[in-house]
């Protein structure tokens, strides 16, 4: 009745894994996807890409040594945008390379252009050759993602005032940099360009930011920052931005200040990629930001047969997520009830340095009135902290004093978002401080810290 069983607008993450979870299930599935290669967002422009761009600057930085070698250490000494640009294009190219192939295994039909709804169960697709087919499909699943927010009064000129986009393919290296909007996005490149020693100031409208992170993390990252001389302007409303004759850019702040740097980075939010998808003809409607509601157990829009997954459903907008989401949809559409998911996901934001984290803030502990002990450890205590020369990084976790349970574990420092599986395995598994007291850890490790941390708030709640 129908040309596809699973019809995936999208490549990203979240349409990927529904696509080849549908093709599992013995369905045919069409993904259309409009950009020039398959992978979304997080291949060509978001996660892969951000998180090459911090590989490459760390290593031909020397960053991780500096703490042996001092801060003027390097590994290359003039590093270009070329050096950047050389091994994102070999990372990117191995990646869709890799996800064609488990397109064509799993016997994935894509199709390159925009699709847009014609009725619930049609899509029109048109190429860029502007040729357009209307396909039929019994579920739809919208993995559009989302585009980076460009209000007008920012100059956006893609050569030194760039949405978070645009800036992997930024021609040179500027000296100075603003970054608008103190997100996962503008945190993370803020700080990666810090390591490069361009003076970065990072402007952020509210008085704090990453609000959803432990505050004393949050504390401890700041005064990081300002020991690198990342100038923070927290609080401070941009009133206008404009390009100088010379080419420099200032940005006037509410508060009077002025920034004037080399170039400069709005990441100030990004907007469902939803205004193209003519959803009233399949009797949807978007919030305020183009985003989709669904039923989050279900991934259903309020039309049953179509789905929406990904960041174009909203928080958390992560690819490991995103991936999952894209599973359960598929599941569900084809008769698979998988279980929720567990409670608790990890967030990881790949700053220099990393904070990663799963489970209850202390501040939300404190607001639920769990009685709790805190316990700490600091990498630089670790002999494996002491090999690397680590002058910082801290793991922290709190436990329930009345069931002695694992409520949350936060991490700033490096290997943040590789240490932090080991506490949300217990977590999810509804494990005791016990769990770190009584196993024995690799040594030396930094995951080590994790039996210092436990015996740390051990020590103050007792047997
Ligand atoms: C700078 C940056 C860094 C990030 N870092 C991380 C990270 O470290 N870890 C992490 O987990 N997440 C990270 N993310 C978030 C992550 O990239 C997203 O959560 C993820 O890509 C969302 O996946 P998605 O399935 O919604 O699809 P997306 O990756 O958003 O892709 C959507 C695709 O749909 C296509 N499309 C849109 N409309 C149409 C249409 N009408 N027809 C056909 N095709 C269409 C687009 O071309 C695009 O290819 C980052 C994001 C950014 C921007």
């Amino acid at each position: 009745m129908y040309d596809y069983d699973m019809l995936v607008i999208g490549s990203g993450p979240s349409g990927r894994r529904a696509a080849v979870q549908s093709a599992k299930l013995g369905k045919s599935v069409l993904v259309v996807e409009k950009g020039r290669r398959v992978g979304g967002v997080s291949v060509h422009t978001g996660t892969i890409p951000s998180k090459t761009l911090r590989e490459t600057v760390l290593n031909l930085s020397g960053w991780r040594e500096r703490g042996f070698y001092g801060r003027s250490y390097r590994v290359k000494q003039d590093i270009g945008a070329g050096d950047l640009m050389a091994r994102l294009q070999k990372t990117l190219d191995h990646e869709v390379e890799v996800l064609e192939h488990q397109f064509s295994r799993n016997t994935v039909r894509t199709a390159r252009g925009e699709a847009r709804f014609v009725s619930p169960h049609e899509i029109e697709i048109t190429s860029d050759a502007g040729e357009k087919r209307i396909v039929s499909a019994a579920h739809v699943l919208i993995a559009c993602g989302t585009r980076p927010f460009r209000p007008d009064y920012v100059p956006f000129n893609n050569t030194t005032v760039f949405d978070s986009d645009e800036i992997i393919e930024l021609p040179k290296l500027p000296r100075s940099l603003a970054v608008i909007g103190a997100g996962v996005i503008g945190v993370e490149y803020a700080t990666i360009f810090s390591a490069l020693d361009v003076a970065v100031t990072l402007i952020e409208p509210r008085p704090t930011f990453l609000d959803f992170i432990d505050k004393e993390l949050i504390d401890e990252f700041m005064h990081e920052l300002r020991d690198r001389n990342v100038a923070l302007r927290l609080g401070s409303a941009v009133n206008s931005i404009e390009v100088g004759e010379n080419g420099r850019i200032t940005t006037k702040l509410g508060d009077g200040r002025h920034v004037t740097t080399e170039m400069l980075l709005f990441a100030a939010g990004r907007f469902g990629a939803t205004d193209r998808l003519n959803l009233e003809a399949a009797g949807l409607k978007v919030d305020h930001r183009g985003r989709i509601d669904v039923n989050p157990a279900t991934l259903q829009t309020e039309v049953p047969h179509i789905y929406a997954a990904g960041d174009v459903i909203g928080f958390p907008s992560l690819a490991s997520t995103s991936m999952e989401q894209g599973r359960v949809a598929a599941c569900h559409a084809f008769g698979l009830n998988p279980p929720p998911p567990p409670e608790y996901f990890p967030y990881g934001i790949y700053s220099v340095p990393e904070i990663s984290t799963t489970g209850l803030t202390e501040e939300e502990v404190r607001k639920k009135g769990i009685p709790y002990e805190v316990g700490i450890a600091r990498f630089r205590e670790t002999s494996r902290g002491h090999i690397m020369g680590l002058n910082s990084g801290i793991m922290k976790m709190i436990f329930s004093t009345k069931t002695r349970r694992l409520l949350g574990v936060h991490i700033l420092g490096e290997g943040a978002t590789e240490l932090i599986h080991i506490g949300q395995a217990v977590l999810n598994l509804k494990g005791t401080i016990d769990y770190f007291i009584e196993n024995t850890f690799n040594y030396p490790t930094l995951a080590e810290a994790y039996k210092i941390a436990g015996l740390d708030a051990w020590n103050r709640m007792g047997r």
